[in-house]
């Protein structure tokens, strides 16, 4: 290894932790979905095996667990969106289902031993870096000290109410989509759902043949690309139950087919971007005939802008006689329903909210404190950024799995996962080589990487494209991955030690 990639020492150490004395490091690892499954998986398999995960809930699978709405649904090939340590020839279908997905991490965390060592309904309310350990507080005021710290806790996982005038009025049944109320049924219902992202497209195919009524409100139209669905039959299984080996090649080739397809596209490649365009146009004009109504389902920005849509059940289901787009913009809701601008009210039995989620939490509302008593919150002011996605200068052995400006989009967040966690660990080996209690990027190594992604954002289709999204954040930049996800992957391979400092104890 070169002189320039290794970890700055500052002076020499007089703790007697972990990496001198040759003890396994305490690590806490913060959730129990997907990353937080891999994360154990891959810790142990490269030999780190004090691991505690902790989970604010009573079972794995994050986002799986946390949607149960009607056609929820993964827009990423099963193949691709799969643990590369545990390849399910079982997959039923060419894009899964939330349920299928869910007991695939249930079985997944179960086989690899993760369920035993998972403490269950327990929230981290607080970490304390107390150098060079990480003092971790749990909701029901267990304290514990850990080396090393892993935030799994994921992107986006807390539910946003829109800011309407009299939601709180309205007398049916309302819920939020990541907060689903299977107790109602919405057989013969007059139902309105609020928003046409990604959740609602599904919802909206999934739920309207039961429903009496649909309104969908639409605030922004949405570019949709369609989802070519299909079943795998019982003989496609067996053949990969006997040669195992085709997973990879499964696995490779939807990687090459959804980070070029989509992924040129977003990045500022004009013949992707077009593609991807045509595919949506025609795609729109393929189901949807009236003129008025195709109207107010072309957006006015490029496709690929906002995350694409992956869905052919909204088309058909926004076509039928007893669904109606509308696009008046919501003027409040009172006990039977929704007001809209052109004073009109839509009676509604059931009001479905599926605008989204806060993008800028990642681990909080955990209070972390880093060294010198910084506050992760304050420092992030609504605005999250972390060196190569996983770790902040002023608060050393944290390391955010699916951190900010990490490539999310229309990619596989289990690749994503498994990429960091690889990093992760040649960090841990490293410190061990040399001794290391605790590790933090460089402030200057953090600014330079952050520099270099604002100037790249400008040329992405996330601003170029000219709309608006959860990607952006409050200054109007998009607060995601700008390079390519094999460049992401190259990143990660292998660690530039040069960019870290060492923390010596006081
Ligand atoms: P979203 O993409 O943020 O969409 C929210 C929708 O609600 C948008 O249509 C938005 O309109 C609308 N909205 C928000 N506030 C509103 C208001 N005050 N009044 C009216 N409309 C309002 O959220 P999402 O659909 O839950 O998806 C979030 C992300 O989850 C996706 O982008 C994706 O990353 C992930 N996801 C993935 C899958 C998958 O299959 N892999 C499935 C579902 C979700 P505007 O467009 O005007 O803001």
């Amino acid at each position: 290894m070169s002189a320039a990639n290794t970890i700055q020492i500052e002076e020499t150490s007089q703790a007697d932790g972990w990496a001198r004395t040759g003890h396994m490091p305490r690590i806490a690892i913060i959730g129990a979905g997907m990353s937080g499954i891999a994360s154990v998986v891959k810790l142990r398999e490269a030999g780190y095996t004090d691991l505690t995960v902790y989970e604010k809930t009573d079972r794995v699978g994050g986002t799986w667990r946390e949607n149960t709405y009607p056609g929820l649904s993964c827009d990423v090939p099963s193949y691709w969106y799969s643990f590369t340590f545990a390849p399910n020839p079982d997959w039923s279908h060419r894009f899964s289902y939330g349920p299928e997905i869910q007991a695939y991490m249930e079985k997944t965390a179960r086989d690899f031993g993760v369920t035993d060592i998972v403490q269950f309904n327990t929230p981290v309310t607080d970490l304390v870096y107390e150098a060079p350990r990480w003092r971790l507080t749990t909701g029901n005021g267990d304290e514990e000290i850990y080396d090393i710290v892993i935030s799994a806790t994921g992107v986006l996982h807390h539910p946003v109410m829109p800011d309407i005038p009299g939601l709180d009025d309205f007398e049916g049944d309302s819920f939020h989509s990541a907060r689903w109320d299977h107790s109602c049924s919405l057989e013969g219902k007059r139902v309105g759902v609020i928003g046409t992202g990604s959740t609602a497209a599904q919802i909206v195919g999934a739920i309207a043949d039961e429903v009496e009524h649909l309104s969908v409100f639409q605030r922004t139209a949405q570019w949709m690309v369609p989802l070519s669905q299909k079943a795998y039959s019982e003989p496609w299984k067996r053949t990969l139950r006997t040669f195992p080996f085709l997973h990879k090649l499964l696995y490779s080739f939807y990687y090459v087919l959804m980070t070029r397809g989509i992924g040129g596209a977003v990045l500022g490649d004009p013949k992707s971007q077009q593609r991807i365009q045509d595919m949506c146009e025609k795609n729109l004009h393929d189901h949807v005939k009236d003129p008025e109504l195709l109207e107010k389902l072309t957006p006015d920005y490029k496709a690929a802008c906002k995350r694409l849509v992956l869905c052919s059940d909204f088309y058909p289901a926004i076509t039928r006689d007893t669904t109606e787009l509308v696009t008046e913009g919501i003027e409040h809701i009172d006990a039977s329903g929704i007001v809209t601008a052109d004073g009109r009210h839509h009676d509604l039995d059931v009001l479905v909210v599926a605008t989204g989620f806060d993008p800028t939490r990642f681990i909080l509302p955990t209070r972390v404190v880093g060294e010198g008593g910084v506050d992760l919150e304050k420092l992030w002011d609504d605005m999250p950024r972390a060196h190569r996605a996983m770790s902040v200068p002023a608060f050393p052995n944290l390391w955010m799995i699916e951190g900010p400006t990490g490539p999310i989009g229309n990619l596989s967040l289990i690749t994503i996962s498994e990429w960091q966690i690889g990093y992760v660990i040649q960090c841990l080996d490293e410190m061990k080589r040399q001794g290391l209690e605790a590790i933090a990027p460089k402030q200057e190594a953090f600014d330079v990487y952050n520099a270099a992604m604002r100037e790249a954002v400008p040329n992405t289709i996330w601003v170029t494209g000219g709309c608006n999204s959860w990607y952006l954040d409050k200054t109007g930049l998009p607060n995601l991955y700008p390079w390519s996800a094999s460049r992401f992957r190259k990143e990660m391979k292998r660690p530039d030690f040069s960019e870290y400092r060492c923390i010596e104890e006081v």
